[in-house]
């Protein structure tokens, strides 16, 4: 890691008299997958929009992939896939939806098709698009980013309206394409915890700003404080050991089982 492949600085944007993005400072390094996290409204898909020379934005400084003058950005956005809204056509298959984006898109290798409806998990599949159940309409939707293997995935609430199972899905397959191809990754959500697991880094936007931009290593050390694991049976031992030496135990509770262990355990299936 090292290189910085999106950068925006101080960039507004404002829609009649709501001022949406009052000075968006954020940066997305090479290889990271970026978790931006804000509420409904927030403007999470006004950021991704301007980054993909969508909408205009009023002032700042945006940079991709080192370009930031329009045409090293007309270049830079090339490099990006992204999915923002299903839009596929209801009475198609995953592959004819896919050949059509393929032509918008200029992939010419049609091959590309297989590719990433392997890599998501819906080769094979002949159902009509109106048939797709909510995973696999958030599936087809990455593989249509994946196409033409982009350096820069954007992905706008990747796993809205999944179930805990569809999100465990949808982390594996991106955490997959990160690690294989190095995929700089930014997907946005309005829940927390829904990206919790996936992304290694986070910007919280608030009130049209990034309030805080946090790893997720960052987040545990900023923690001060420490939790030890030791066997039921030995508790009282640890604790006179504790108290003998001057130590203060701040919180001592006896570890449970997290919700999402919990419900896998109950439905089956796997958290990792
Ligand atoms: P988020 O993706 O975080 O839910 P959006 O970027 O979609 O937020 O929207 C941010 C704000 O901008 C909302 O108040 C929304 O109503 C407004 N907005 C978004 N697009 C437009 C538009 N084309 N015209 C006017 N207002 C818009």
């Amino acid at each position: 890691m090292g290189k910085e492949m999106i950068r925006l600085q101080g960039v507004t944007k404002r829609y009649g008299n709501n001022q949406v993005l009052k000075g968006v400072d954020l940066s997305v390094m090479e290889g990271e997958i970026y978790g931006l996290i804000g509420k409904n409204g927030a403007g999470k898909t006004t950021i991704f929009k301007i980054l993909l020379g969508l909408s205009v934005y009023d002032g700042g400084r945006i940079s991709i992939d080192g370009g930031s003058n329009e045409k090293e950005l007309r270049e830079a956005r090339k490099g990006i896939g992204f999915f923002i809204g299903k839009n596929f056509f209801d009475y198609m298959t995953a592959r004819d939806n896919l050949k059509y984006y393929c032509i918008l898109k200029g992939v010419k290798d049609y091959s590309e098709i297989d590719r990433v409806l392997d890599l998501v998990g819906l080769e094979g599949v002949n159902t009509k698009y109106k048939g797709f159940s909510m995973g696999m309409k958030q599936r087809l939707g990455i593989a249509c980013a994946l196409l033409g293997n982009p350096k820069i995935l954007v992905l706008d609430e990747p796993v809205n309206g999944l179930d805990p199972q569809g999100i465990a899905e949808i982390r594996h397959l991106l955490q997959d394409i990160n690690k294989k191809h190095g995929t700089t990754i930014i997907i946005s959500s309005h829940i927390l915890g829904e990206v919790e697991h996936t992304a290694t880094r986070f910007g919280i936007l608030n009130d049209g700003i990034i309030a805080r931009e946090i790893g997720s290593e960052d987040l545990k050390i900023e923690n001060n404080e420490i939790n030890l694991t030791i066997p039921f049976s030995e508790v009282e031992k640890a604790r006179n050991i504790l108290q003998e030496n001057g130590i203060h135990i701040l919180d001592e509770s006896r570890k449970g089982t997290s919700l999402e262990e919990y419900y896998f355990n109950l439905v089956g299936g796997d958290t990792q």
